[in-house]
């Protein structure tokens, strides 16, 4: 384990220990840790506080000039941990069988200590930055960033400002027989709910063909609950598809030819197809002798882009008539950044360096992150990239929000090298 890696293992070990389970969140506990160690590497930073004990930091270095600024961006809050299932304290940060346990050491402390290692490290050994890095770890991810990256764009729109950023979405290495791919988000699905009231005439109640407006919701939830297919596909499933098998399916074929060339990608790309829509209620006010009503709630997934509308019409044909109310609330995510740009560089040479051979393609995501906030607000090219290796996407994705969380060290050693990466190259100037 060399001098950097350890670094980053005693770093992150310490933010697992200083707990943060969100709610209520005290990032305050892990932004100390990180505020003491990047105290020590010189780096000035900010303790910005949307409610007491509700920290978000932000460390912004400042570069010679004439390079895109980039920010690093990572959060400090984590899910709650019950210790049924664990095999180790999951406030205990221990370091054991080459890897450090606990609540957040994926989710996404172990992103934190690697970015906060990486840019200490290049500083220390005098690495030209042309444009700024920020170094930014935020509060209340996991409850939606109301007091995080939402609350800092609102009320510090210049904190988080930069050309470009890099946090969680993808990064995983996924093995496809014989080729070996990289996604890398660089788009995100929209969400929005859908308030619908179906209301159906009263019937005499001991008739047989009685339209009950509970029967009537039912037919209708099991009609529209579920994926649907889109008018045409988006362009990053196109891109990843054609990279890997050079042509390009209709969108009623995406899962089928994701899941032909190998079964790990099914899943990542059947809700790119269309609109997902889940219904998460239903109250139902059956009344002898008047019109029965029932009230059904739905989260709805847009593809970025896609007018509501369509699901709309989907929605109102299958109610045949019966709708008396339709309500969306406002659309939220949808975001996307375009490849063509010197991250991506930045970020392929390195896939290129570390696995020979491998692809990096984009990838959008299934639900929302907080580049939406940063797209948004900023127009910054924000992608989700976090490398791993050394575990699996089926057990990453097992223990994060679940039992025996943990980061292997090795993997920890390549996103201290992944962001030394970027941030040196684009601070050369390599992909300008
Ligand atoms: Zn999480």
């Amino acid at each position: 384990v060399s001098g950097l890696v350890a670094e980053a293992v005693t770093l992150l070990s310490d933010l697992i220990r200083a707990r943060s389970c969100n709610p209520p969140g005290d990032e305050a506990a892990p932004a100390r840790v990180l505020g003491a160690y990047l105290r020590r590497a010189g780096i000035a930073f900010d303790v910005l506080e949307a409610a007491p004990g509700r920290a978000n930091i932000v460390a912004r270095v400042r570069g010679t000039g004439g390079g895109p600024s980039l920010l690093l961006l990572s959060h400090l809050d984590t899910v709650d941990a019950d210790s049924g299932g664990w095999s180790t304290d999951p406030w205990g940060g221990e370091v054991r069988d080459g890897s450090v346990w606990g609540r957040g050491a994926l989710d996404l402390k172990g992103q934190a200590a690697a970015q906060a290692v990486a840019v200490a490290s290049l500083l220390r050994e005098g690495a030209e930055i042309r444009g700024d890095v920020i170094l930014a770890a935020t509060a209340d991810e996991e409850c939606g960033s109301v007091r995080g990256v939402q609350w800092l764009q609102e009320t510090h729109p210049a904190a988080l400002r930069a050309d470009y950023a890099l946090t969680h979405g993808a990064g995983d290495r996924v093995q496809l027989d014989d080729r070996t791919v990289y996604f890398c988000a660089t788009a995100e699905r929209a969400h929005a709910s859908l308030a619908v009231t179906l209301e159906v005439p009263a019937a005499l109640p001991m008739l047989v063909d009685n339209a009950n407006v509970i029967v009537e919701a039912s037919r209708f939830v099991t009609e529209v609950a579920g994926q649907h297919v889109a008018g045409s596909l988006i362009e990053e499933a196109a891109a990843a598809i054609r990279a890997l098998t050079g042509g390009e399916p209709a969108p009623a074929g995406l899962a089928a030819a994701a899941a032909a060339i190998h079964p790990a990608l099914a899943t990542l790309f059947r809700p790119l197809a269309g609109a997902t829509l889940v219904p998460t209620r239903l109250e139902s006010s059956p009344a002898a002798g008047r019109l029965s009503t029932c009230a059904i709630d739905f989260d709805c997934w847009l593809l970025p882009g896609q007018d509501q509308c369509e699901v709309e019409q989907l929605v109102v044909d299958a109610a045949g008539g019966a709708i008396r109310r339709l309500e969306w609330t406002p659309i939220r995510g949808g975001s996307r950044s375009p490849t063509a740009t010197g991250l991506w560089r930045a970020i392929e040479t390195f896939v290129r360096q570390v696995d020979p051979g491998a692809l990096l393609l984009p990838l959008c995501d299934a639900g929302m992150t907080d580049s939406h906030w940063l797209r948004r607000h900023c127009d910054t090219v924000a992608y989700g990239f976090f490398p791993m290796r050394d575990m699996t996407t089926a057990e990453a994705a097992r223990c994060v929000h679940g039992p025996d969380e943990r980061m292997p060290i090795r993997d920890l050693a390549l996103q201290v090298d992944f962001y030394r990466h970027v941030v040196g190259a684009l601070g050369r100037g390599e992909h300008d």
